[in-house]
């Protein structure tokens, strides 16, 4: 009891109080210093955090589109539903031009 955990921090190698140091391994101050250069490869657009945003976007993206193909697979030869043009503008999938203009 009332024993004191000391952590290491991953990138600078200083020693923290263990509920200091982040679920990834990294002290306060490194943290801040990860998500600022995290946010900077988004801003650019390159880096390895980017890619992984990229990937993920990607995946994600072509679930949807997946999704919808079933969707109207399925619908085909089917009256149309009325509710059908609020699905498509919450997906995002409409032209910019024409979302722009709600
Ligand atoms: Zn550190």
């Amino acid at each position: 009891m009332g024993e004191v955990k000391l952590k290491k921090c991953r990138r600078c190698g200083h020693v923290f109080l263990a509920s200091h140091i982040s679920k990834r391994g990294l002290c306060p101050t490194c943290g801040i210093q990860a998500i600022q250069e995290a946010v900077e490869q988004l801003k650019k657009k390159q880096g390895p955090v980017y890619e992984k945003w990229r990937q993920a976007y990607e995946r994600s993206r072509e679930l949807r589109l997946q999704r919808l193909r079933e969707f109207h697979q399925e619908r085909r030869g089917k009256p149309r539903l009325p509710e059908l043009d609020k699905v498509v503008v919450d997906m995002r999938i409409m032209p910019r031009e024409e979302a722009k203009k709600k």
